[in-house]
């Protein structure tokens, strides 16, 4: 059978100018300075003898910014009790303690920079639609490395040399090798084609090395399992070879983007990945086929370490060619025109289509989700990705969560819903999502239509509470909370 390759080669997208954004935001002060904004009409020998008091001197001000005054302390002095002497002196619009921020994890990959990497951050980019991506940055401010994640691509090698790729390849204690061959049935898993090459780049690219693209995770330890040849195609003894490799040296994650047709010797393979806890992401193929009437293996194995993706385009659709499957595709992945390392050199890119191209975002989203909680059994972490997929209109009946992979949502805290008052005329319900997450709370009466009622951020504290003042008018209603974009 063959790999997942919609083999549409688009254009060469050049590299682009660097700019990076930085922003700041932190609840830590720092110590010995403090910010304040006089009155238009306060009184300015009131205010420096306030200043005098307090051991304060006027850093710098700026005329331009309503007079906003940069104050010093000496050290012994508490900054807290100083901000609110001038709270309390009535002279000052705001005063408040000078805080640390920290830039945003964001990649100096050049084409990251560009916009050319839509699935991780589109911003309506190239005719896209804003959103329709993964949240990678703002997931890469929870985590962006899973650096001791091993996870194999079974594929038709891997340019490991390539210069993206060299730093996040895994080692073979035994012989220094990057993973096996069993084509030529040696341990130099070179690239026999392109696909096993870009494969790696959408999940393990190295971030922030101011090279060429990023992968979902900046670190991680990618075994190349070279069992598909030139022409993309392998044997299911191949396949099983490469699995019990990559089992036998830790991976945690098989990314198969290839499919087969039924057979009892790969599903007892996959059967014992899932005995050890390894999670296989299958591609679920390119046919436009529904795969619950013609499936592919392993994409439709019903064993509860598959992970079986569909693809979606820049504009949150179902892409025609992706197959899909109410019952035996989980989710779906961005996979259209999606530019990744290429094996022509060592520092080649180039974009692709496909399911291919999906499952690695989701095999690189579980690295960064083991490598985030690393106490959780695997089904839990595969939970995570399920539950926090956003469901799209294009996914609805498509596939059984209806939605496309979201990494932020995976990362971060579950969303929990509970009742802190009962009370009918008083019915009051807590949002526990983590700190500053947007949650709406939807309400049913059937189940089946929900419709809005609020739509709050969280506290620092991780919760907001809703009171529905009409819950005692219904009989029976039901709610749930979920993530708002
Ligand atoms: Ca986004
Ligand atoms: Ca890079």
């Amino acid at each position: 059978m063959h790999v997942m390759d919609s083999a549409r080669l688009t254009g060469l997208l050049g590299i682009v100018a660097l700019t990076v954004s930085t922003s700041f935001a932190s609840t830590e002060a720092k110590a010995g300075r403090i910010l304040i904004k006089p009155k238009a009409n306060a009184n300015e020998q009131a205010l420096l003898q306030l200043g005098k008091g307090q051991s304060a001197v006027v850093l710098q001000t700026f005329p331009k910014m309503g007079g906003l005054q940069i104050l010093t302390l000496p050290p012994n002095q508490d900054q807290e009790k100083v901000v609110a002497e001038y709270r309390r002196s009535g002279l000052v619009e705001f005063a408040e303690m000078d805080r640390v921020g920290h830039v945003f994890a964001t990649p100096d990959d050049p084409k990251y920079l560009d916009g050319t990497l839509w699935a991780l951050n589109n911003t309506g980019q190239n005719g896209g639609l804003s959103d329709a991506d993964i949240d990678a940055p703002e997931a890469w401010d929870l985590r962006n490395s899973a650096s001791n994640i091993i996870v194999a691509v079974l594929d038709t090698g891997v340019r490991y040399t390539h210069e993206d790729l060299a730093s996040n390849m895994w080692v073979s204690p035994n012989d220094g090798s990057h993973g096996w061959n069993t084509i030529d049935q040696n341990n130099d898993p070179s690239d026999a084609q392109t696909h096993g090459t870009m494969v790696a780049g959408i999940l393990g690219a190295a971030g922030n090395n101011g090279k060429g693209v990023t992968g979902v995770a900046w670190k991680v330890q990618m075994i190349a399992c070279k069992c598909f040849n030139s022409g993309g195609s392998g044997l299911v003894s191949d396949v099983i070879i490469c699995m019990d490799y990559a089992k036998t040296n830790g991976a945690k994650i098989i990314n198969a983007s290839f499919g087969f047709s039924d057979s009892t010797a790969l599903s007892n393979a996959v059967l014992s990945l899932r005995d050890a806890g390894v999670i296989v992401v299958a591609a679920c193929g390119n046919s436009s086929a529904n795969v619950d009437v013609t499936p592919t293996f392993p994409a439709c194995y019903r064993f509860d370490n598959i992970v079986s993706v569909a693809y979606t385009t820049r504009n949150d659709l179902l892409a025609a060619p992706s197959n899909f499957g109410p019952t035996n595709v989980h989710l779906a992945a961005p996979g259209e025109n999606i530019t990744t390392t290429f094996p022509a050199t060592d520092s080649f890119y180039f974009s692709n289509s496909g399911s291919s191209f999906a499952a690695p975002y989701v095999s690189g989203a579980i690295a960064l989700v083991l490598a985030h909680f690393p106490a959780e059994p695997y089904q839990l972490a595969i939970q995570r990705i399920l539950d926090g997929v956003d469901p799209l209109p294009s996914l609805s009946g498509k596939c059984m969560t209806g939605g496309r992979l979201n990494l932020h949502n995976a990362l971060s805290p579950p969303i929990r819903l509970g009742v802190v008052n009962s009370d009918p005329a008083n019915f009051t319900l807590r949002v526990t999502a983590g700190p500053n997450r947007t949650c709406t709370v939807e309400a049913s009466t059937n189940l089946v239509s929900w419709f809005p009622l609020v739509t709050n951020t969280t506290s620092t504290a991780g919760f907001y509470d809703f009171r529905d003042a009409a819950s005692a008018e219904s009989a029976k209603k039901f709610y749930r909370a979920l993530s708002a974009p």
